[in-house]
């Protein structure tokens, strides 16, 4: 292990024995919740004992190994302010929703979120072993009268098996590791009987807030169900221990890619130099960053949000300054539903026909000469063309590239077009349909 992954333990815990401390059922069970409890570790500010007595709060909990993290005379600590709540949480803001991704809108079945043509998210609990506050989930997340039923996973299984364009399910809540492994791996082998589902993958954040879960008797289980993938939730390189790297390393070995979501907040992550950090510090662990998300609108979480542009500058700061495979996509999960968005800094200055004008992460301008001739790949002899998977209804740009059809249009356009004049002599529908599109019919109607 590099040495200088470190382990601490809060003075608080100095007499706890070690397999006690590296027990997961011991950490689940003396979780700290409390003024009290989490005096013992360290001091409290005023604004966080605020929020701790106050009612109606997202669910606070915290393992002794996660908080043992925290450098306790730092009031900014990353980790600490990812953990304990302050009353900031209580403000509201402009744009704040309780389901910021309308995921319950977009739930076939309860738990189910059906949102891209080909994988689902599954919530397969409400429980974690830590709460995040700036959770987007928090609307169900920590409620254990939320969790869901077994008539429900029922309900998931059988939406799945009758859903053929399913080939990724991936497995959150709450976190799916803190299920009992029984539970888990019914979980998984009711998936794997469902002969379209090709993957299925798992995001957790039980190996930052609690790595001793990942036993031998874990990956043995998970190993079973490969082809399996697992992402985890990492934000700031102080949360990477010898513990965690020697998760990580458990899981790679076991066959299990590994990959980081984590999200951009104010005062924990939103610097360049953190992030080129933190993103190296994960390679070496063998875990390839995959997300940095844009802050959510979500109750509780207004003190996170940064500006878009912070997250520009941070891959502006990343490309090209670090291995490639390093470098997250930062993308915003569309507010209202739409998926993930990715956005980042502008790499093409200009274009002439055959042209195009870039620029690198210097500032160094060139040229790319596109091809005079390209004989244009033809998707009438193309075997996959012609067999490509449906996308019932998603297409989307793919569709207007493919000549599916020309336009999309706003809700309710055609109608307000027709400005409640009347069909008349000039009005002729074939006028407006443009020749080889759409219909399924390309070409050879010309
Ligand atoms: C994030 C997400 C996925 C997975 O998206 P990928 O880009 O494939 O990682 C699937 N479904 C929902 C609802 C999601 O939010």
């Amino acid at each position: 292990m590099p040495a200088d992954f470190t382990s601490r333990r809060a003075p608080v815990y100095a007499d706890v024995p070690d397999e006690k401390w590296n027990n997961w059922r011991w950490q689940l069970s003396h979780r700290l919740n409390s003024v009290e409890e989490i005096e013992k570790v360290l001091p409290l500010t005023e604004s966080e004992r605020k929020a701790l007595n106050s009612s109606g709060l997202f669910r606070v909990d915290i393992t002794p190994y996660y908080i043992s993290l925290i450098d306790p005379d730092d009031p900014d600590d990353p980790i600490r302010k990812q953990v304990i709540p302050t009353d900031k949480e209580m403000v509201p803001f402009t744009a704040m929703m309780e389901d910021s991704l309308a995921e319950d809108k977009h739930s076939p079945v309860p738990g189910l979120v059906h949102r891209y043509p080909d994988r689902v998210l599954m919530l397969v609990t409400t429980q974690c072993a830590t709460y995040c506050r700036y959770c987007t989930r928090s609307r169900i997340v920590g409620d254990p009268g939320a969790t869901f039923s077994q008539a429900e996973f029922e309900m998931q299984i059988e939406y799945l098996k009758h859903t053929p364009q399913v080939r990724d399910v991936l497995l959150s809540g709450g976190d799916p590791l803190v299920l009992a492994p029984k539970i888990l791996e019914k979980i998984l082998r009711r998936l794997r009987e469902i002969p379209h589902i090709e993957i299925v993958r798992i995001g957790s954040r039980v190996p930052v807030f609690m790595p001793m879960r990942v036993t031998d008797e874990l990956t043995d289980m998970l190993q079973k169900y490969h082809p399996l993938w697992l992402n985890i939730h990492v934000n700031h390189p102080n949360e990477i221990s010898a513990e965690l790297a020697e998760a990580a390393d458990k899981l790679s070995r076991a066959g299990i890619p590994l990959g980081n979501q984590s999200v951009l907040m104010a005062g924990i992550n939103d610097c360049p130099h953190i992030q080129r950090d933190l993103a190296q510090k994960l390679v070496r662990i063998r875990v390839r960053p995959y997300y940095l998300y844009q802050c959510d609108l979500v109750e509780g979480a207004g003190h996170f949000r940064t500006p878009v542009a912070k997250g520009i500058e941070i891959m502006e700061a990343l490309r090209g300054h670090t291995s490639g495979f390093a470098i997250p996509q930062y993308v915003i999960d569309a507010p209202g539903g739409g998926g993930k968005i990715p956005v980042m800094p502008n790499y093409m200055l200009s274009m002439s026909d055959h042209k195009i004008v870039l620029r690198n992460f210097e500032g160094y301008i060139t040229t790319y000469e596109e091809p005079t001739e390209y004989t244009s790949h033809d998707p009438k002899t193309c075997a996959y063309c012609q067999n490509k998977r449906p996308e019932p209804g998603q297409a989307g740009i793919t569709g207007l590239l493919d000549g599916e059809r020309m336009f999309i249009e706003p809700e309710g356009f055609e109608l307000l077009h027709e400005r409640g004049g009347v069909r008349h002599r000039l009005k002729d529908e074939h006028k407006w349909q443009p020749l080889g599109i759409g219909s399924g019919e390309p070409e050879e109607n010309l």
